[in-house]
């Protein structure tokens, strides 16, 4: 059973990377997460200012337009004025004329502020795609940085799994089952040694005769508590 223990403790420590490197595959395209939301969001913060340069080239036109019939209005009026036959009517419409330029020339200025907060718009538009482009690039390094990353994993892997394929031939049926059903359910700790007179996965205290047959070497002996294999590490082992 002693040789079988160390065949057991070498499984265990490629089993260990095996698990810490089937994390690392699990949990590396997460970190791409933050990158990714990082450009959606500023897609919609562009997206917000693409709107409202809109809005307000649409609210420009529409002055514009306005303003055009009002300066009609205006030129109409005035070929009139020659026509009327009575200086009552004629201040009239004189009056009628002024008030009309009064409003023509309100709405030029609201024109002209439009003129300006496109500008500023398109000029926010412009940052904003910028921003977007970083982001964007940001995400693609980090997207190679992972692809890179996970290549290195997997080929590291591979070779684990080989050395681990070797390693198995050695080891008695029953207790490989016993160490692979408790590597399952102990997230990839099935060998622990005894640290002082302590099982050195959970920490609890052992009793004396469970230590004594962790020294005898001829069975496999489990924690009570978490089930784990316990064996004796030559390198800390004080007795
Ligand atoms: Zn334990």
């Amino acid at each position: 059973m002693a040789d079988q223990l160390d065949i057991l403790k070498r499984l265990q420590a490629l089993d260990s990377q095996l698990f810490r490197l089937r994390r690392e595959q699990e949990e590396k395209p997460r970190q791409l997460e933050q990158a990714a939301s990082a450009v959606a969001a500023q897609e919609a913060q562009l997206k917000a200012v693409e709107s409202r340069l809109k809005t307000l080239q649409l609210s420009q036109k529409e002055k514009e337009v306005e303003l055009q019939t009002r300066e009609g209005q205006v030129r109409k009026l005035q070929g009139q004025l020659f026509q009327v036959k009575t200086n009552k009517e004629y201040s009239a419409m004189q009056r009628e004329i002024e008030s009309l330029k009064a409003d023509n020339s309100l709405l030029e200025e609201a024109v002209l502020r439009l003129f300006d907060a496109i500008d500023q718009a398109a000029q926010e538009r412009r940052r904003e795609q910028e921003r977007l482009a970083q982001q964007q690039e940001r995400l693609r390094l980090e997207r190679e940085r992972i692809e890179r990353e996970l290549a290195a994993v997997g080929e590291q892997l591979a070779q684990l799994e080989r050395s681990r394929e070797a390693l198995v031939p050695d080891i008695a049926p029953a207790a490989l089952a016993a160490y692979e059903r408790i590597l399952d359910i102990r997230d990839g700790l099935a060998m622990v040694p005894l640290v002082s007179e302590s099982c050195g996965g959970c920490h609890r205290r052992l009793p004396p005769q469970v230590i004594s047959q962790v020294y005898l070497k001829a069975d496999l002996v489990t924690c009570e508590t978490c089930n784990r294999i316990l064996y004796v590490d030559d390198a800390t082992a004080q007795r």
